[in-house]
């Protein structure tokens, strides 16, 4: 499994800019958390409680597909009070894909999203990081911008555990930045999350000793000028 990491400032080998606002950067002392690629009725709902104790909210990039598998799981977090976001319908890759098919994958994901929480999502990342023209103008036309991460725990790897999550999620830019992680395991290594959620509490600590908040991409202060 290729997984691109966007650079903070640059030029994608498609020519998509990487600027700060498509990255995720926002304001100083604050930290936008995300999980993709759920929702999953057997690890999300873990994923739900670890935040409820810590007191987070958080930004969930959800798969159309897995919300039509599961719609309760989906609605239960939009009712504990999270941000719903859009991942895409499957997990594919946008430029493998003719710009008619990528907007209609992001079109039945965001249709299927909606049905299942009830809240029209605001916020689009791709699989595996990699914008299109065409994604980016269909997730335009749908009413939400397109948003990648400054630094990422890696927790999809089978070698992953909670200590190396926390290691690479504050190794890159974390204040002001967005920290992907993942609440399934449906396109990485089988159990592969438990690094993710392991690795909440230590992030609790780590963050607060930095004097930092923590909370959804919405409340992160990305600058409005769109992506
Ligand atoms: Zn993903």
């Amino acid at each position: 499994m290729v997984h691109a990491a966007p650079a903070l400032g640059g030029v994608s080998p498609v020519g998509v800019r990487f600027t700060p606002a498509l990255v995720g950067v926002g304001r100083k002392g604050h930290v936008a958390l995300t999980f993709d690629d759920g929702p999953d009725p057997e690890s999300t709902p873990q994923f739900l409680d670890a935040l409820d104790d810590i007191g987070w909210k958080a930004s969930f990039f959800m798969l159309g597909e897995m919300t039509r598998r599961d719609p309760g799981v989906a609605l239960a977090v939009a009712e504990r009070g999270h941000e719903i976001a859009v991942h895409g319908d499957v997990h594919g890759n946008m430029l493998r894909r003719t710009p008619r098919h990528a907007g209609d994958d992001i079109r039945r994901a965001f249709d299927s999203v909606s049905a299942a929480t009830g809240v029209e999502p605001r916020w689009f990342r791709p699989p595996f990081g990699i914008s299109s023209y065409a994604s980016l103008r269909a997730a335009r036309g749908l009413g939400m911008r397109t948003v990648l991460w400054t630094t990422w725990g890696r927790d999809w790897r089978r070698e992953a555990t909670p200590e190396t999550v926390v290691a690479d999620v504050t190794r890159r830019y974390v204040d002001g930045g967005t920290v992907l992680l993942h609440d399934s395991d449906c396109t990485s290594y089988p159990g592969s999350w438990r690094s993710a959620l392991g690795a909440l509490p230590r992030l609790a600590d780590e963050f607060a000793a930095r004097g930092l908040t923590v909370g959804p991409v919405g409340d992160h202060g990305i600058a409005t000028r769109a992506a």
